[in-house]
């Protein structure tokens, strides 16, 4: 079965409500001549802009995910937010382990795999980011990285589940950076990670994964990189605040 492309805007702690208003209005008008057989679209804004997110892409081709989701249905969580509440909302994606969240909130592949458990208890999409550091990189540790944070994620997820998640690489030295993977060096790391999945799951389903690539993709890279035979689509930070870049980013990955 063909892989479809699926293209994220992960808007990070950008958008007010007003300006979430604003700039889903421009990108609802904007994709209306997307093709929605040929890609998944979904932007994913701050928890506080989400309702007016789902408000204003009602009608659109353009689906709405959050940013994180706290592992328990409830309780003394001060600051997290739930699956229940993601849910009731309307959200259909949640990304979970950004490397930000890794960076700067202390997530490990431990809580990423127990995040993962709540969006599929909560029937949300989730789409798992995985990552190495420059010095990873440099220091040949890319595929140990990758591997032990593949495992981590998925320890206990079983194949019907598994199904169910879409994958983000997004190699840490290339967010937000401008300096993005080659097309070459990006398809043979998501060859890594599909070969990774097919130990885990079996040919059949890694061959069904869809796997983004995430690292300063632009309207003028996204072409290449999607047309890559493993890169299925992108997680997009920067280029997905703005309607036009976001739009013709889109527009040319699936030229
Ligand atoms: C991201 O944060 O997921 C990302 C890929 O950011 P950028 O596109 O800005 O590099």
């Amino acid at each position: 079965m063909a892989r479809k492309v699926f293209i994220a805007g992960n808007w990070k702690m950008n958008k007010t409500a007003a300006e979430t208003r604003e700039l889903c209005k421009a990108l609802k008008e904007k994709f209306a001549d997307i093709c929605p057989n040929c890609v998944d679209v979904a932007v994913c804004p701050p928890f506080t802009s989400i309702a007016a997110a789902i408000e204003e892409l009602k009608g659109s081709n353009i689906k709405v995910g959050a940013q994180n989701i706290h592992w328990a249905d409830n309780g003394a969580f001060t600051g997290e937010i739930s699956g229940a509440m993601l849910k009731e909302m309307g959200v259909e994606y949640v990304i979970i382990g950004h490397s930000e969240r890794r960076q700067y909130f202390g997530e490990t592949d431990e809580t990423v795999n127990k995040r993962l458990q709540a969006a599929l208890k909560y029937e949300l999409k989730p789409i798992v980011c995985i990552g190495e550091t420059l010095a990873e990189r440099e220091g040949g540790k890319t595929e140990a990285v990758l591997e032990k944070q593949i495992k981590g994620a998925f320890a206990g997820i079983k194949e019907c589940c598994f199904k169910k998640v879409v994958i983000a690489y997004e190699p840490v030295w290339a967010i937000g950076t401008g300096k993005t993977a080659t097309p070459d060096m990006a398809e043979e790391t998501h060859k890594f990670i599909r070969k990774v999945c097919a130990e885990l799951y079996g040919e059949a389903l890694a061959e069904e994964t869809v796997i983004q690539y995430g690292g300063s993709m632009k309207p003028e890279n996204s072409q290449q990189l999607v047309a890559q035979k493993d890169i299925d689509g992108g997680l997009i930070g920067g280029a997905a605040l703005k309607a036009d870049s976001f739009h013709d980013l889109v527009k040319n990955a699936i030229a």
